[in-house]
């Protein structure tokens, strides 16, 4: 029988209103269903955000120490549930056991981190005449439209859910239809930690449907997304202009590799940061910049990474990559290894499908991590992003041209340069279009604690994500109040 999730709305677990459903499917082997959820669409958004609205002020009006309390105790429930739950998203969206206990066993962190901001929200005095005070408040924003996408579904929802209820709003969650589970178990946790009952609404659907609703929904004050380029651009068309909205997209991330750098270390950090999450990464490495007289090298050695790497479902022992999270990511990468070779571009190794020469794999999306090289400068792999473990490399002639080369693309989410050139180091940080700026580190991984995203089409700066006091910016309004006697 076929497990039914349900949405959260006003306090009680409902189908969608319309009655339709969508399934969740192991990507590692799409006969196993891992259940049906609600296709929502406006009337359950209506809805939610009619409860919501009603709910929220009294959790703005209450202590911060009651929503601080609130956010620790989601934290103790998701440390202990972390290794269950990191068994469900493999399931769900593929990535390693490995990998899943790593986002899963981080998610009590980001809720400690905001639990703290709920304590630490301030407002300021100015200087003014004797006869008044002035001083401005943070207030919250009310009703907050949450969209997340699938490749980092626990990490990226914490991200924003828990800031936004730190600062007192309420929240209407629509996780991505590729990991309406992760969804799921969060909004259990956090309401076992005591969350009023009609203050979170968990909508489940497809984007197409339940997503252009939210948008269209006149009642959703500010709306928090993270996805593709092209959603993100939608969403801002779609947004009345009285909704604040921050918007979260793509990259095409390089990693420039200078001349005095060691190739077995260029080597080792752009492995992770190219094949990490089967290279499922909004900041992974999908060009590498490298310097002529390495170039040769390099190549040569970043394809004997890529061919040591298992690929399986990742719960099976020694698998370093799981299956891309969809049919349609499959084709996506596999078409693009097919505009590469169109290109002119060497397949040094990997980019094909593994259903058919392994029989174990012949009902997941498994793809062997390639390495492309040779392509000309104004190949769509050198500047698309491909999202997938597709690694393009590139000569390139000194530190003016790396820089040029590494912003010749719409997107600056990511870039990380491998040297020890302290000058280059200097001049690169301050020059490179980009948010994220890694030094002799990969393009993935960031710290929980410090402000996240790009500059251009990958982010809409409206405060960057993560990172404590920059993130509560967007989840606040500040008043400015003039107090006289
Ligand atoms: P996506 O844009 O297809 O979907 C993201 C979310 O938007 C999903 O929940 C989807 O249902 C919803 N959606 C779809 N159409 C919508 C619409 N018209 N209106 C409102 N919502 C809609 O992205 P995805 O495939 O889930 O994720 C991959 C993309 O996310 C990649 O481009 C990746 O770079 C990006 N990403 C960015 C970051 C970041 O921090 N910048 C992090 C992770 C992923």
């Amino acid at each position: 029988m076929t497990d039914s999730f349900l949405n959260y709305v006003g306090g009680q677990w409902l189908p969608a209103q319309s009655g339709e459903w969508f399934e969740d499917r192991n990507p590692a082997d799409e006969r196993d269903l891992i259940g049906q959820f609600p296709d929502s669409g406006p009337a359950d958004i209506a809805a939610a955000v009619a409860a919501v609205r009603g709910a929220w002020p009294a959790w703005a009006a209450a202590s911060p120490e009651e929503r601080a309390d609130v956010l620790f105790r989601a934290a103790e429930l998701m440390a202990k549930r972390a290794d269950d739950i990191a068994a469900e998203l493999t399931r769900e969206e593929g990535k390693t056991l490995t990998e899943a206990r790593t986002e899963a066993r981080r998610i009590a962190a980001n809720f400690r981190l905001y639990a703290s901001e709920a304590l630490h929200l301030k407002g300021e005095t100015y200087p003014s005449d004797a006869k008044q005070l002035i001083l401005s408040v943070r207030q919250p924003v009310g009703v907050v439209a949450v969209i997340t996408p699938w490749n980092v579904p626990l990490s990226m929802a914490t991200r924003k859910i828990a800031p936004a209820l730190a600062a007192g709003n309420g929240v209407i969650f629509k996780p991505s239809e590729v990991a309406p589970l992760m969804g799921q178990r969060l909004v259990e946790v956090l309401l076992e930690a005591g969350l009023p009952a009609k203050l979170i609404a968990l909508v489940q659907g497809r984007g197409a449907n339940v997503g252009r609703a939210i948008t269209a929904n006149g009642g959703i004050d500010a709306l928090t997304f993270t996805g593709s380029y092209a959603v993100g651009r939608q969403i801002a068309d779609a947004l009345s202009t009285d909704t604040r909205a921050q918007l979260e997209m793509g990259g095409k991330n390089a990693t420039i590799v200078l001349g005095d750098a060691d190739v077995e270390k260029a080597a080792a950090i752009i492995e992770r940061g190219a094949f990490g999450l089967s290279g499922q990464a909004c900041t992974g490495t999908s060009r590498v910049l490298v310097a002529r007289p390495l170039y040769d090298r390099l190549v040569e050695r970043l394809a004997g990474v890529a061919k040591a790497i298992r690929v399986g479902p990742g719960t099976a022992d020694g698998i370093r990559m799981g299956p891309l999270a969809t049919r349609a990511q499959l084709d996506k990468v596999l078409a693009y290894v097919e505009i590469a070779r169109g290109e002119g571009g060497r397949i040094v190794t990997g980019g094909t499908a593994l259903r058919d020469s392994d029989a174990a794999l012949a009902n997941g999306y498994f793809v062997s991590p390639a390495v492309i090289a040779d392509l000309p400068a104004a190949s769509r792999l050198l500047r698309e992003e491909v999202f997938g473990p597709v690694v393009a490399v590139r000569a390139i002639d000194g530190l003016d041209e790396a820089i040029a080369v590494a912003d010749e693309t719409e997107y600056g989410m990511a870039v990380s340069l491998v040297t020890n050139d302290l000058a280059a180091v200097l001049r690169f940080t301050r020059e490179t279009q980009h948010g994220i700026v890694k030094v002799n580190s990969p393009t993935t991984g960031v710290a929980l604690n410090a402000p996240f995203g790009g500059f251009k089409h990958s982010s809409n700066q409206a405060a960057k994500e993560q990172g404590g006091a920059t993130v509560m910016d967007f989840y606040t309004r500040i008043k400015s109040i003039y107090l006289g006697a």
